[in-house]
């Protein structure tokens, strides 16, 4: 329900990249500031009016309320949500493209050719060294679920959800109990890792 956003780069499949550039911190992600953000996206969404027809009226007002409303009428039971690093930076994991504090402005340790590297099946043939041990500062464990994650899991548990894309891989949906076949890991998750040559698929038990 919050953002998506394209990743065209050849990465890997490790990356949870959102193109905003900054996230609310903890204080800031009020009630509030989701309604006012959520109104924003949705008024850009009334720009993209294709035709002059009216289209049948789903929502009594567009808005945060209106959706709400709409939830609780009962006529909507199949929610699909599209979340990026966004749900996740107030869990305290970093996005990737936060000028400042963004994973890709704080790699200069790893020496890496440029900041992407990192997650190129190309260069992680060559030298893993830096991919693995960024692999283990983000692993799942010591981060806990957000409102967001809970939330999703409430429509999965109100049989609302019918689907949940996420751009994270910090695994965080399935922490807060959002059932793995409702979950579309669209950039890769930490919860399974496959061999590069063989395709073998290991556990993160096993990884850890
Ligand atoms: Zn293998």
């Amino acid at each position: 329900m919050a953002e998506g956003g394209g990743n065209s780069k050849s990465e890997a499949h490790v990356d949870g990249s959102e193109d905003h550039d900054s996230s609310p911190s903890p204080e800031e992600n009020t009630q509030d500031s989701i309604s006012q953000r959520m109104e924003h996206i949705l008024k850009s969404f009334q720009d993209f009016a294709v035709s002059d027809e009216a289209p049948p009226q789903v929502l009594e007002e567009v808005s945060f309320e209106g959706i709400v409303k709409y939830i609780k009428s009962g006529k909507c039971k199949n929610i699909i949500t599209m979340t990026g690093a966004g749900i996740s930076t107030s869990a305290g994991i970093p996005d990737f493209r936060s000028p400042g504090t963004g994973l890709y402005d704080n790699l200069q340790k790893y020496d890496l050719p440029s900041p992407q590297a990192i997650f190129e099946i190309g260069y992680f043939k060559e030298n893993p060294v830096p991919f693995f041990t960024l692999a283990r500062e983000l692993w799942p464990g010591s981060f806990k679920p957000t409102p967001c994650h809970y939330f999703l899991r409430l429509l999965h548990e109100k049989n609302l959800l019918l689907r949940a894309f996420t751009q994270n891989i910090d695994t965080l949906e399935r922490v807060a109990g959002v059932p793995e076949e409702k979950l579309v890991e669209a950039h890769g998750t930490f919860a399974t890792s496959h061999c590069v040559d063989c395709r073998q698929k290991y556990s993160q038990e096993w990884i850890k």
